[in-house]
């Protein structure tokens, strides 16, 4: 008696199926023709040249940028003026008083519009030219110039994932999962592969920008992908980061999808995403550095909570969903280090124990932390000496 009507619940199933499948997650400037843009773009600019301002916004984790034509081509960051934009709508002040200034702070080439075109990093400072809440590079590079004569470097792994624009994981069934984690890492092949066209599309464009990546993966969890960036001095590698960070928003705008920085995008058995942050001074690098190397760890052990709290823009809530102590992480309750070891808070590289030099390697930051907050905070308390939970006022 039922079965004719089952039957149609299943027939009509399965045809949800075929047209929620087969329906590209993009966005609609993706589907605009590139050719027909691209002959626009190659039109001549005249003696003038575009560059695109770029901060982050009040929430600490997403960026903004527009663009001014100058009539020069600036040569070092000095030439480049200061402006404004409306902060009332990028989350950082009331409407009433809602200018705020861009100080150009980095310069990039543009690898989307080229030379002579740039990108420029700025800082956000309120109208009482005071920093805004989110801009924590004012801090970090103070303190960064404080220690210049150790030369702490420093290079940051950041893991990210694909998503379609309607925050489904790129390339994942749309009913159902992936097969479990194990083929991925570093895999190759169209069934171990999802989305690779970003991730060259992003390299090449962060070579030719200048920004100092120095490698790519793919990560455990379809879809998602890591680039490391580094080894770079002191207030650079913020600078790096955030400027590849924008690289790949772009990319990714261009391909009709979203880069997530979502430290736990799928719950479950699926690991989570996250900036591992290496460090390094001249000492530790030289002869018998590991010594310097040890001293550091262990005045991180006695600081757990204040770096845990520095290192995700939710101060520990966002890594609350990630730090689980399972999948390649420690607990963010716990401190830990070791050589070679994973599951750890901060893990010695094998190579590095092996020759008594080098760096270490912290996990915990999250992959939608400030890195400007995350490497002031290593300074603070491995090169300052700093104790207890809060920051030392210089
Ligand atoms: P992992 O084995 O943890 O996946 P990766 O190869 O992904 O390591 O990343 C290594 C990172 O360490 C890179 O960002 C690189 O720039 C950085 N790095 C290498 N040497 C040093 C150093 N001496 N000091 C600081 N960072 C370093
Ligand atoms: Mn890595
Ligand atoms: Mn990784
Ligand atoms: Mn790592």
């Amino acid at each position: 008696q039922c079965a004719p009507r089952s039957h149609l619940l299943s027939a009509l199933l399965l045809l949800r199926c075929v047209i929620v499948g087969n329906k590209m997650a993009t966005s609609a400037s993706a589907t605009l023709s590139k050719a027909v843009k691209q002959q626009y773009m190659e039109l001549s600019q005249g003696d003038k040249v575009q560059a695109m301002y770029i901060w982050i916004d009040g929430t600490g984790e997403g960026l903004r940028c527009k663009t001014r034509t100058l009539d020069f081509e600036p040569k070092s960051i000095e030439d480049l003026p200061e402006w404004n934009f409306d902060g009332s709508s990028t989350y950082q002040c009331e409407g009433s008083n809602s200018d705020m200034y861009l100080i150009p702070a980095a310069m990039f080439r543009d690898p989307f519009r080229k030379d002579p075109n740039k990108l420029v990093l700025c800082e956000v400072l309120k109208y009482n030219r005071k920093p805004a809440e989110t801009n924590l590079r004012l801090t970090c590079s103070k303190v960064m110039t404080m220690v210049e004569d150790q030369h702490p470097w420093f290079g940051m792994e950041q893991e990210y994932t694909i998503l379609g624009t309607d925050g489904h994981p790129f390339g994942w069934p749309s009913n159902g999962f992936p097969g479990p984690q194990g083929p991925y890492y570093c895999g190759v092949g169209a069934d171990k592969a999802y989305g690779r066209d970003i991730v060259e599309a992003h390299y090449r464009a962060c070579l030719y920008a200048g920004v100092d990546i120095c490698g790519t993966n793919a990560e455990v969890m379809p879809a998602q992908w890591e680039f490391q960036v580094g080894p770079c001095e002191g207030i650079n590698m913020g600078d790096h980061l955030w400027v590849a960070r924008f690289i790949l928003h772009r990319v990714c705008e261009d391909f009709g999808v979203v880069a997530s920085f979502d430290p736990k995008p799928i719950t479950g058995n699926w690991n989570g995403a996250g900036c591992h942050t290496n460090f390094s001074t001249k000492e530790m690098r030289e002869e018998g550095g590991l010594k310097a190397i040890e001293d550091s760890i262990e005045k991180l052990g006695k600081r757990h909570s204040y770096h845990i709290r520095s290192y995700d823009p939710k101060g520990g809530l966002d890594n609350a969903r990630r730090l689980t102590g399972h999948h390649e992480t420690s607990n963010i309750n716990e401190f830990s280090a070791g050589v070679a070891n994973r599951g750890a808070s901060i893990r010695i590289p094998r190579n590095v124990g092996q020759e008594k030099k080098g760096y270490f390697e912290d996990r915990r930051p999250s992959a939608n932390c400030d890195p400007y907050s995350v490497t002031e905070a290593l300074i603070r308390t491995c090169l300052l000496n700093e104790e207890g939970d809060e920051p030392t006022d210089y």
